[in-house]
């Protein structure tokens, strides 16, 4: 029988099926941070419970730490106290945790993709939604919740009903300074924030074949975004090349042993999806969003829709104050963000200091530029990216989860826009009345520069 990728992974972790009910999935790693993981310690300390299998837990600090001065103790006392149980519960527990500091933190997507923990063929969860990035190596990863992070503790298991199929093909080639970003904020504002509910997709066509494997991690992060419960990308060369030589990744022998099984895992010419979409990559252009969705995005030179009558699409306008059927051309700007578990690795500073060298940042602009792990940041510094960005006036801040969702001290103040490069643009996300205008790190750094939303394709020569 012709298999997907999505089905040869999922059938190779079933541990028991119940007749006409749910699975019981075996989990090969369970990704930990300090905010959703405290409950679930609790919760199998009150039971009695041990944890089953420690060693295939990996732990690190990554959504309130502050990102700048992390050598000084924590100010704000939540984020304090988070940290520290963390470590307690971590140390108690006989988990590797890569605390605040240490050379392998960072955003949780970000150091474990690195560290090549995140490998083909496996299944992956983390207490977070955008556990799906680890789809771009072949990977059945998804977010789950509190209780659930309890049972991955307690039996290294989840019970779990099997999600459709969808895939989604775009062919041909993009167009110069179309990044992945656009290609799925392109994606999702032609599909919908619905179109994957109760799906796994994965993402097929030249585009992928040819996209790196930072940029598919861009993609596969935001496909909960469109509503599915993960994405993914079949493994390739360019998939093993990333893994070869990583820390944890296998070695020698083993290595070649592992690639001889992730070469089986592509989808089998003729399997059946549930649902398929196909797109062009000659249609998509640099993209921005203007709602409160990410499914709200428009090509940057477009207008805003003038022919949407329900209330969440005014209601979502009259936040951002955008009117329908503007552009948002020439918007001033006053906060860019460069960072996230979507757009904070090396090539999405390398795009922005490669945009920003011999220019500088606009004055009435504050750019935070920060890297999803002390690895990334030791790249900047070592590429001299940090002294190009120096010279702009741009601010490289220390690892974390940061203005994506503003659990530290990195807020955008009431009313303020921030053109970001994170993946939700939901109403406050990032501090309360801020504005989130969702784009790729060149339209991001070329805002910085201009101090307002510019026509990007007319600037790359
Ligand atoms: S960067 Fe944002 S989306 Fe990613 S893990 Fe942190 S808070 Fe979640």
């Amino acid at each position: 029988m012709k298999k997907t990728l999505f089905d040869k992974v999922w059938d190779s972790h079933v541990v028991k099926s119940i007749e006409n009910g749910p699975q019981v999935l075996y989990i090969d790693k369970h990704l930990i941070h300090e905010v959703t993981s405290p409950q679930a310690f609790n919760e199998l300390k009150d039971r009695g419970i041990s944890i089953f299998r420690p060693d295939q837990i990996v732990a690190t600090a990554d959504h309130n730490t502050p990102t700048l001065n992390q050598h000084l103790p924590i100010k704000d006392e939540l984020s304090r106290k988070q940290l520290e149980q963390l470590t307690v519960n971590c140390k108690n527990n006989g988990i590797t945790l890569y605390e605040l500091g240490h050379k392998y933190n960072g955003i949780v997507h970000v150091m474990a993709p690195e560290l090549g923990i995140t490998q083909p063929g496996m299944t992956m969860v983390c207490g977070d939604s955008h556990t799906s990035t680890h789809g771009a190596f072949g990977t059945i990863a998804f977010g789950i919740g509190t209780s659930q992070v309890a049972q991955v503790f307690a039996s290294q298991c989840l019970l779990l009903t099997k999600p459709k199929s969808l895939r989604v093909t775009v062919n041909g080639t993009l167009k110069k300074g179309v990044l992945p970003k656009d290609v799925i904020l392109y994606i999702i504002s032609k599909l919908g924030t619905n179109s994957g509910t109760g799906y796994f997709c994965e993402y097929a066509g030249e585009v992928f074949e040819n996209m790196s494997m930072e940029g598919r991690m861009t993609v596969c992060n935001m496909s909960i975004e469109m509503g599915a419960r993960g994405g993914m990308i079949a493994p390739d060369e360019t998939t093993f090349e990333y893994i070869k030589g990583r820390q944890f990744a296998p070695k020698d022998e083993a290595f070649d042993e592992k690639v001889a099984f992730w070469k089986t895992l592509p989808t089998d010419p003729g399997a059946q999806f549930d649902k398929e979409y196909v797109f062009d990559a000659q249609d998509i252009d640099p993209m921005i969003t203007y709602g409160t969705n990410p499914g709200m995005g428009i090509k940057i030179t477009d207008q805003i829709p003038d022919d949407i009558e329900n209330d969440s699409f005014q209601k979502s306008l009259k936040y951002m104050n955008f009117k329908a059927g503007e552009s948002l051309i020439n918007t001033p700007i006053n906060y860019v963000f460069i960072g996230s578990c979507t757009n904070s690795r090396i090539e999405d500073f390398r795009v922005a200091a490669d945009f920003i060298k011999g220019k500088q940042k606009a004055k009435n602009v504050t750019a935070w530029l920060v890297p999803g792990s002390k690895q990334v940041e030791a790249q900047i510094i070592d590429e001299g990216l940090k002294t190009i960005f120096d010279a702009a006036g741009f601010e490289l801040r220390q690892p974390g989860c940061s203005a994506c969702l503003a659990m530290n001290d990195d807020k955008i103040p009431q009313g303020e826009y921030c053109v970001s490069t994170s993946n939700r643009n939901f109403e406050g996300r990032q501090g309360q009345g801020s504005r989130t205008i969702l784009a790729s790190p060149l339209v991001a750094a070329a805002t910085a520069v201009e101090g307002k939303i510019i026509d990007i394709t007319k600037h790359l020569n």
